[in-house]
């Protein structure tokens, strides 16, 4: 299904859900998990119907780190399948009540160490409890995402290609082009292309501008699908990530990130620039919210549900066009910016 949709056109992807239910109250910052799923469903639900609204033709589960060793050590492990199980079915019903498409997601665990090989074994069978508790729910696919280690990513990957479900394969890359694991992201991706994932794609830490220049490489390099998910914060080249930028003299991760909110109309020439690269699922990750999904979509040519509510700043009192504007705030407006002295014009006699 998200393969067919894939060879027809570009496929318009969500975003960063556990940073948005942060900012809604839902989600605590710091141990960033998705208990919400479970405890305020209805926060969910309304959030991924928000996206689905703005134009997301896939919903991904949100199941960011519900796997043992996060719900361990924050002690929900006891949680794992209703959350698994819940974050699904909820987005199956939102992905149904608009015709899109379920993702279920996998993310980095934290177990994995390359140097150690008892962690192969407990990061797959991690992946393993999570696809089958997810399973159940019927996803469509599998989003596998932010992996820094090769090694991790292709356990993902073996995981969602034992139930034999398409797979979406995603990593993160901060300062260089190297995995953790000191593979150069070209020869990554080639090998979770040969390993048959069936799209690969980067994801989280970048910002558009600095995660492009990365995704032109990978589409060289590779003949299957090609997925981009970047944050919607603003980065530099020299803070390439976005944990590391600084505020007021502090690191603004994760509390004070508002003042680097990239605009609607970034992300719109986000999704413009990547579509033209080529890339085939074109998606975002932590910091971005529905009006930046519409924005995207409307971008693309596409017009949404809730385009019905998109700006129509011509009907503003303000700045709206002859018809609309009220006189007395054009008075304002035009003192405000230019002084009494030059605004007699706009003076009722
Ligand atoms: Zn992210």
């Amino acid at each position: 299904m998200i393969l067919e949709k894939l060879k027809n056109d570009v496929v318009l992807g969500d975003g960063g859900a556990i940073f948005e239910l942060e900012r809604r109250g839902y989600v605590s910052a710091g141990p960033f998990t998705p208990q919400v799923v479970i405890e305020h469903p209805e926060s969910v639900r309304q959030l991924q119907t928000d996206f689905a609204r703005a134009g997301s033709e896939v919903i991904q589960a949100l199941t960011y780190y519900a796997h043992k060793e996060k719900l361990k050590d924050i002690g929900a492990e006891g949680y794992l399948k209703e959350i698994n199980a819940n974050a699904v079915r909820i987005a199956r019903e939102v992905a149904d009540e608009y015709g899109i498409i379920v993702a279920g997601n996998l993310s980095n665990t934290w177990s994995f160490d390359p140097s150690n090989a008892i962690t192969y074994k407990e990061t797959r069978s991690q992946f393993d409890e999570q696809i089958q508790y997810q399973i159940e729910y019927g996803p469509d696919f599998f989003i596998a995402e932010t992996f820094e280690y090769l090694g991790e990513a292709k356990i993902a990957l073996e995981a969602i290609k034992a139930v034999d479900m398409p797979s979406l394969i995603t990593m993160g890359f901060k300062s260089d082009d190297k995995t953790l694991d000191g593979i150069l992201l070209e020869d990554a991706f080639k090998e979770l292309e040969d390993l048959g994932a069936d799209i690969v794609g980067i994801n989280c830490f970048r910002d558009p501008k600095l995660m492009l220049p990365l995704a032109k490489r990978l589409k060289k390099t590779v003949s299957c699908f090609v997925a981009t998910q970047p944050v919607a914060y603003r980065c530099s080249k020299d803070k390439p990530y976005f944990q590391i930028q600084e505020f007021d003299g502090n690191i603004a991760f994760p509390l004070e990130l508002d003042p680097f909110v990239l605009s609607r109309f970034e992300m719109a020439r986000y999704a413009l620039e990547a579509k033209k690269m080529g890339i085939n699922y074109i998606g975002a990750c932590c910091g971005t919210a529905p009006h930046h999904i519409r924005a995207m979509a409307e971008a693309l040519g596409r017009t949404v549900p809730n385009s019905k509510y998109s700006p129509n700043l011509k009907l503003h009192t303000i700045i709206g066009d002859e018809s609309h504007i009220k006189e007395q705030n054009a008075r304002i407006l035009c003192e405000q910016r230019y002084g009494k002295a030059h605004c007699h014009f706009l003076t009722k006699t």
